[in-house]
């Protein structure tokens, strides 16, 4: 699909409309309008404007104009009226029911928090993002409550610091699979040179937390729990010795089929608080489908398993839209998980990634629509809520089936903090392992900046002094 730009560079915000409609496209920039759908997107001194183009052959058009509104500032009013106009231009060609409005981006909380924190009310918020980014209702209950529970959150984290360790590894790899993750069968032999050159980053920066607060730990991946017995308690007393006594600490158990007694005693042992043991669904015959290697009992016999070993905080993740699952095969998924009670369930919706071999494979699959995923993402809400369960954080990523969301909801003083200070940004984030990138929050002056790590096992194992450095030339604060 191709677009023009006019008196604007805005080239990702385009995009990002562009995503909405057409998904799992190229999006390439052209000077003018050939063959097939071109988007013409102009800004001038009025609004923005932008034209539809098939064939050549003008098919649709939407002028919005600028309006100065109090909290909302030139420049992200001049981003509106683009998203606007060609939001509403590719709605005249393609109706497509957007209950996120013009919004686009990832964290959707994150703007109704902005908005509160810079003086303005809820009801004004509410009318705003409703008017001029028309949002719907239910969307917008729903990032209201997410930010009224962010911010409780948030304000505990103020001074605090978040530490990510990543295992990248795990025993197969899913179908839609984007993360740094390497199966076991042809990296298992290096986990023990991985932890060599983790141990490293661990000592080196335990330095940068000498004097601070650890509001929480997440041991991330990958699959934390592939590393064997012996390699996963190297790993725990690592972290317990170089950084202490963290108010939160959770550790990925991701597969069922990773997860044994002993494992489950070792993260006792070091005082682990919460773990993610995730089905993704329970339905056998998608677990096949997705690759996971595991059956539903397996997963069944891992949770059990956790909560006779003590683990008073289970998480559960599962994914909508997965092939072949409509809202019989949810409901048995949401059945079973209400037998079994977690502490809360991350509920996402599948997204089309572009390094995931469902990506490679999509021919082979028939997704669903956006109105099945509609009725499925409420039921899932309601669900939740039936298990005395709230929406406390929540994302969107490009290409999800229907540009839905993934809401992590949980029960009473459940929360994961470490999941709502990753996405709303407010704190600054230690990372550590292949992959990881570390975020440095200056509060004072909202700036952020970044260092990766390489994403590559191998990669990360023979340039480990230069991650290393990495860090030490960039952390300037913390
Ligand atoms: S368990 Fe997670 S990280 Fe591992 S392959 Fe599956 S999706 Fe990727």
């Amino acid at each position: 699909m191709d677009y023009i730009l006019k008196g604007h560079e805005m080239s990702d915000d385009v995009v990002s409309v562009l995503m909405l409609f057409f998904q799992n496209e190229k999006y390439v920039r052209v000077e003018e309008a050939g063959e097939g759908l071109t988007l013409l997107s102009y800004l001038d001194e009025k609004g923005a404007g932008a034209r539809l183009y098939e064939n050549k052959k003008e098919v649709a058009f939407f002028y919005c104009e600028k309006s100065p509104t109090p909290f909302l500032e030139e420049k992200r009013e001049i981003k509106r009226v683009i998203g606007f106009s060609a939001s509403m231009a590719l709605k005249k060609y393609k109706s497509l029911p957007l209950p996120w409005g013009i919004l686009t981006g990832v964290r959707p909380a994150k703007i109704f928090t902005e908005f509160y924190e810079s003086g303005m009310a809820e009801e004004d918020i509410r009318t705003l993002l409703k008017e001029k980014y028309l949002v719907e209702d239910y969307k917008l209950s729903l990032m209201e409550e997410v930010s009224k529970n962010e911010r409780q959150i948030l304000k505990k984290g103020e001074g605090k610091v978040g530490i990510y360790i990543g295992i990248p590894f795990c025993p197969t790899r899913c179908l839609y699979c984007s993360f740094t993750s390497y199966p076991l069968s042809q990296y298992g032999k290096k986990k023990g040179a991985y932890l060599d050159a983790l141990e490293k980053e661990i000592v080196f920066s335990s330095k940068y937390i000498r004097d601070k607060n650890i509001e929480s730990i997440y041991i991330g991946g990958g699959t934390p729990t592939s590393l064997d017995e012996e390699e996963l308690e190297r790993l725990l007393y690592l972290v317990e010795k170089y950084f202490p006594s963290p108010e939160e600490y959770t550790v990925e158990a991701g597969r069922p089929d990773t997860l044994n007694r002993e494992k489950l005693k070792i993260l006792k042992k070091y005082n682990v608080g919460r773990i993610s043991v995730n089905p993704q669904t329970l339905n056998q015959k998608t677990l096949d489908t997705i690759g996971r290697k595991h059956t539903v009992e397996d997963f069944i016999s891992a949770f059990y398993m956790a909560r006779e070993e003590g683990h008073e905080h289970i998480n559960t993740d599962i994914i909508l839209g997965l092939p072949g699952e409509k809202e019989k095969e949810v409901e048995n998924t949401f059945k079973g998980l209400e037998k079994l009670s977690p502490e809360s369930i991350t509920v996402h919706t599948l997204a089309v990634k572009r390094a995931s071999r469902l990506k490679e494979q999509l021919d082979s699959f028939e997704l669903e629509d956006y109105r099945t995923m509609d009725r499925l993402v409420n039921y899932a809400r309601e669900c939740t809520e039936k298990m005395g369960m709230f929406p406390y954080y929540m994302y969107r990523q490009k290409n999800m089936l229907g540009n839905f969301e993934n809401v992590g909801y949980c029960k009473e003083n459940a929360a994961c903090v470490y999941n709502v200070e990753i996405m709303e940004e407010k704190q600054s984030i230690l990372a550590l392992g292949a992959g990881a990138s570390t975020k440095l929050v200056n509060r004072a002056t909202n700036e952020i900046e970044r260092i990766f790590n390489v994403k590559s096992v191998d990669d990360y194992i023979s340039r480990i002094d230069e991650m290393i450095k990495r860090k030490e030339e960039g952390i300037k604060w913390l």
